[in-house]
């Protein structure tokens, strides 16, 4: 495995008061970039200053979208140690995206020490407020300069940072999500299961659509029948029905959310009953109109958990739980941010010491 070379900046930024800026807005001194060349290999394993990309106007991924990213936090503990969150999920969850879109695998180990690195280097950058962290966008893409579509054979990895506070604003209050009828998010032999960029330039005008309505969110069905739920935006998506929880299975256009899996875990150890499963709008209807819905929320790495205040679709409304934060999704919130910032044992062993 090749050394990571380490520049470090001679014009370090004032750190700034995390609960002023929004979500990804502030970056911290440092990136780690690595490049990529058919036959050769990932090559040249750098930290160096936040500076901007060199790329020609005909790159790849400029045009076609050959891009993957993904997404987790750096936590700091109360004795002020730092530690990841189930890191070498979100490794391994890079390399399926990378296969699906035709770019190079990663070697697990190369990039987990880019991660403890980039985090040891930039380790003032991980606030300590309550409910903050240093939040870690790793992300690969073509770069080949050439118009013709082909598999990319030359790519950048990176890995930049951010200090990030709640992501939405209100912390975790109920949110007013909008069920969306008309775009597809992605279909089973698509994208859905890959975590690129591609996704989420298609998301755009349901989300904006949405918001102009005053709506947080977009919950998407199913591109085929447009009958099953399929998750929100970023985030994966649990209903509590007759004292169950019940989520949509991953058939192959859901995200394998890493939150969703946790909380799955914490729920099974809480021996409270999970199903994955399809959940067709006309079951959840059916479950708020006879009232056996009790709670549901939204899950993911960068929101944690967001209750489910408000449901919207067809014109009509349904609010869940009084528009309250029940109490599972406050127990599961507890417990699974508890685990991450060290503030509760961690049972499972899915912190990963950095500092
Ligand atoms: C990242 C992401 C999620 C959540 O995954 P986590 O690993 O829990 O952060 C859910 N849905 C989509 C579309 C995503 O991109």
């Amino acid at each position: 495995m090749e050394k990571i070379r380490i520049e470090k900046t001679t014009a370090p930024k004032p750190k700034c008061d995390v609960s002023k800026i929004g979500f990804g807005t502030v970056f911290s001194d440092h990136m780690f970039i690595m490049d990529y060349e058919k036959g050769k290999g990932w090559f040249d394993p750098r930290i160096v200053p936040f500076a901007p990309f060199m790329i020609s106007p005909a790159a790849i991924v400029l045009h076609y979208a050959p891009e993957i990213f993904e997404g987790m936090k750096a936590y700091r503990t109360p004795e002020g140690r730092v530690q990841l969150f189930r890191p070498i999920e979100n490794i391994k969850r890079m390399n399926i995206s990378a296969e699906r879109m035709c770019l190079p695998q990663i070697d697990e180990e190369m990039m987990m020490e880019a991660l403890k690195e980039i985090v040891r280097v930039d380790q003032d950058w991980v606030p300590s407020e309550p409910e903050t962290s240093l939040y870690i966008r790793p992300f690969m893409f073509g770069t080949d300069e050439q118009l013709g579509i082909h598999t990319p054979h030359h790519c950048i990895f990176s890995i930049i940072t951010c200090p990030v506070g709640s992501y939405f604003p209100e912390g975790i209050n109920p949110v007013r999500i909008a069920i969306e009828k008309d775009d597809v998010r992605a279909v089973k032999g698509g994208t859905g299961f890959a975590k690129c960029g591609g996704n989420y330039a298609a998301s755009l005008r349901a989300g904006e659509k949405a918001a102009a309505q005053g709506y947080a969110q977009v919950l998407w069905l199913d591109g085929v029948e447009r009958k099953y739920i399929e998750e929100a935006g970023g985030m994966n998506v649990m209903f509590k029905i007759d004292g169950k929880v019940v989520t949509p299975a991953l058939l192959g256009s859901v995200l394998d959310g890493i939150t969703r899996k946790s909380l799955i875990a914490i729920l099974k150890s809480w021996e409270i009953p999970v199903e994955e499963r399809p959940i067709s709008l006309d079951e959840l209807l059916e479950a708020i109109n006879t009232g056996r819905l009790e709670e549901c929320w939204c899950c993911g790495t960068a929101a944690v958990i967001s209750p489910i205040g408000e449901l919207a679709f067809d014109n009509k409304k349904y609010i869940i739980n009084d528009f309250k934060t029940g109490p599972l999704t406050k127990k599961l919130y507890d417990e699974l941010t508890g685990i991450q910032w060290g503030t509760r044992p961690d049972p499972f062993g899915w912190t990963v010491p950095v500092i």
